[in-house]
C-alpha cells in the first residue's frame, strides 16, 4: 500500500505528506483496528455511528488515533458523532451543519468536510454541487465549525479511469471555493485520486481484505 501511494505521489510531483491515508475499518472489530494501529496507522474511517460507538470504548487508549465518519450522518446523531469522531466527512445539508455546530459547542470541534454528489445516483447521499455556495454561506455563520474541504464517492467501477472526471470536478470545486482538503479515492481508484489532488484517501479492502459479511442471525443455507 505504502509503495503504491509513494509511486502515485511521485508520478504527480507531490509530497507524501500531502496525502493522508484513512484506513476504512467498518465491519472490522476493535481488535483489527488495534492491530492496524500497532502496524503504524493512525487515521481510521468508520461508516456507522452506532457501530463505532460500540467499538470506541475498546480503543479509547489509542490517544493519537483519529477517527473519521465517512458514512451518512442523520442529524439526530450529530451530537453523538461530535463526541466520537475527530473528523466528519459526510455533511450534506444546512440542517446537519447547524446541528453539528450546536453539538460542537460543548466539546472538541471535529474537522468538517462537505460530501458532494457528482453523479446522478439516487441512492447515494451528498449535496449537489449547486448547493455548495449555500452550504458554505451557512457554515460561515456557524460559530464553531469550519469547513476544511470536500469529499466525494464516484459510481463504483472496476476501471479507476472512470473515476477521474469526478475527482477532477471535485478538485475544481475545492479550488474555486479555496477549500484545502479533498477526500477522494478508495481501494480501486486511490492512485488516480492522488494524481488528481486527493489530500485524503479512504482505503478499506486493499488494507484489511474483504469485509466480513453482516451477521443476520438467520440460518445460512449451505
Ligand atoms: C467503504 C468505504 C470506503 C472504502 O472502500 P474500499 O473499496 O474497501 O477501499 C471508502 N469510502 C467510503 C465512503 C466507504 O463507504
Amino acid at each position: 500500500m505504502e509503495a503504491r501511494i509513494q509511486r502515485a505521489v511521485e508520478r504527480s510531483g507531490r509530497q507524501r505528506a500531502g496525502v493522508t491515508l484513512v484506513a476504512v475499518s467498518k465491519k472490522f472489530s476493535a481488535e483489527r483496528v488495534r492491530e492496524a494501529y500497532q502496524a503504524g496507522l493512525r487515521e481510521f474511517g468508520e461508516n456507522y455511528v452506532q457501530e463505532f460507538a460500540d467499538k470506541q470504548p475498546r480503543l479509547a487508549d489509542l490517544k493519537d488515533a483519529r477517527f473519521h465518519l465517512i458514512g451518512h450522518l442523520q442529524s439526530n446523531k450529530a451530537r453523538q458523532a461530535c463526541e466520537l469522531f475527530q473528523a466528519i466527512q459526510t455533511v450534506d445539508s444546512v440542517k446537519l451543519l447547524e446541528r453539528l455546530d450546536a453539538a460542537a459547542e460543548s466539546g472538541v470541534v471535529p474537522d468538517i468536510l462537505l460530501e458532494i454528489k457528482l453523479s446522478g445516483e439516487e441512492n447515494k447521499s451528498g449535496a449537489a454541487p449547486e448547493q455548495l455556495p449555500r452550504l458554505l454561506e451557512a457554515a460561515s455563520k456557524c460559530s464553531r465549525i469550519r469547513i476544511s474541504g470536500l469529499m466525494t464517492m464516484p459510481p463504483w467501477s472496476e476501471d479507476a479511469e472512470q473515476s477521474r472526471p469526478y475527482f477532477r470536478r471535485l478538485a475544481e470545486l475545492a479550488r474555486k471555493h479555496s477549500l484545502k482538503q479533498l477526500s477522494m479515492g478508495m481501494s480501486n481508484d486511490f492512485e488516480v485520486a492522488i494524481e488528481e489532488g486527493a489530500t485524503v484517501i479512504r482505503v478499506g479492502t486493499a488494507l484489511f481484505g474483504s469485509r466480513p459479511k453482516p451477521q443476520t442471525g438467520a440460518p445460512q443455507a449451505s
